[in-house]
């Protein structure tokens, strides 16, 4: 557990129990016991104490206590949780033609789920205000009063240098070159914005609530207008020196391939793409070719949107085959527009994988479809705010 100088001993212990609850929500007090290695009598005196300031609360256990649970015979144990309500996070997430927002309570639940289009790409600051506005109407909506808001978390499709907070943008989002936008969106709101790639907050979202709970190492591909990855090992965030890592849309996947956005020839993105994937059906097809009708030839048994599907799959596959050979995870989530195809799509890029990786990380890593959909960065931005939630709490709650 990380140590906090600036809290005393007490403060220390309700920072542990809270902590514990955000990790392990429905657990009894002897589970807290051992989650936090305070005695029985302590964990029941701090958690008496965090019930009557209304951040805890229990409840009967819903079913039968599992191996290993605590509770009598014919006696469902209290379980102790979080009050939902007590704090919410809004996420926000900037993709390249949308904005989405979520003010989700302690539990991750979304209670507004929002979404417009916007020109991100080439309008930002429009854009930005357009953020505000949405924040604005979900906390009206659901009646959150702002001292309840922890802060925001803020997804961009642009590697975000670490040290400065600024964008790394040139090639990648030209059109946001010298806006800081944490700053841009702090000063519309007047609350915290906390800034993170959106392949990023991809993972940690579906680390949080979808496909990689109790997941340590992992590696999420977002298969959008770009293609990214969001990288969890030793279930730490990676974000790499500057804050560049993951950007595997950029390795060269066919030599001959067009001219990227990056200024390279041939990167992953240019080949496989859901736009770049469409724009091989635009010239057999002889009509335009959105990303959603794509989807729907996709499913519809079109043979021509399969077979660019399956081939943009196999070119993902040989791509995160040398990620796999690097890292070693465990497991792969394949998230974005593309994901929706399904197997058309996961089982050439599996078998590239198992082709082009060495053979005990090969075996060691499953590949699958991420659970959150669309929702996965908008949902792991507020979990970027939510992860913070007991230490706000504490300090809440005051000496
Ligand atoms: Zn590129």
């Amino acid at each position: 557990m990380t140590e906090h100088p600036s809290l005393d001993p007490r403060q220390m212990n309700r920072l542990r129990i809270l902590e514990a609850l955000y990790r392990h929500p429905q657990s009894s007090r002897a589970a807290l016991a051992r989650h936090t290695q305070l005695s029985r009598a302590t964990v029941s005196a701090l958690v008496e104490e965090l019930v009557q300031a209304g951040l805890v609360e229990e409840g009967v256990g819903a079913t039968a206590p599992g191996p290993g649970q605590e509770g009598g015979v014919g006696r469902p144990p209290l379980l102790l949780s979080l009050v939902s309500g007590a704090a919410f996070a809004v996420g926000l997430d900037f993709g390249h033609q949308h904005i989405r927002v979520a003010l989700c309570d302690l539990s991750g639940e979304p209670v507004v789920d929002d979404y417009s289009p916007a020109e991100v790409d080439h309008a930002p600051i429009e854009s930005l205000d357009l953020a505000q506005r949405l924040v604005h109407e979900a906390l009206h909506t659901a009646g959150v009063a702002r001292d309840r808001l922890l802060g925001v978390g803020m997804g961009l499709a642009a590697p975000i240098n670490k040290a400065t907070g600024n964008l790394e943008a040139d090639g990648i989002l030209p059109g946001w070159r010298g806006i800081r936008p944490a700053a841009e969106m702090e000063a519309r709101l007047g609350i915290p914005v906390a800034l993170e790639n959106d392949a990023n907050l991809g993972a940690l979202g579906e680390k949080a609530f979808g496909a990689a709970r109790g997941i340590d190492d992992l590696v999420y591909i977002r298969l959008s207008a770009g293609i990214g990855a969001g990288l969890i090992l030793e279930g730490q965030p990676y974000q790499g020196f500057v804050g560049v890592a993951g950007e595997v849309g950029h390795v060269l996947s066919d030599p001959h391939g067009p001219i990227c956005r990056c200024g390279n020839r041939g990167c992953l993105e240019s080949v496989a793409s859901p736009v770049a994937v469409a724009a091989l059906l635009e010239r057999s097809l002889r009509q335009p070719v959105s990303v959603s009708r794509l989807l729907e030839l996709v499913d519809q048994g079109d043979r021509g949107a399969r077979r660019a599907v399956a081939e943009a799959g196999e070119a993902v596959g040989r791509a995160v085959a040398m990620v796999v050979n690097v890292l070693n995870p465990e497991l792969v989530v394949v998230g974005g527009d593309l994901a929706q195809a399904g197997e058309i799509l996961l089982a050439p890029m599996t078998a590239a994988i198992e082709r082009h990786s060495v053979a005990p990380a090969a075996a060691a890593v499953k590949v699958t479809a991420g659970m959150l959909g669309p929702r996965a960065e908008v949902l792991g931005a507020a979990a970027l705010i939510l992860a913070k939630s007991p230490r706000a709490l504490v300090a809440r709650l005051g000496a």
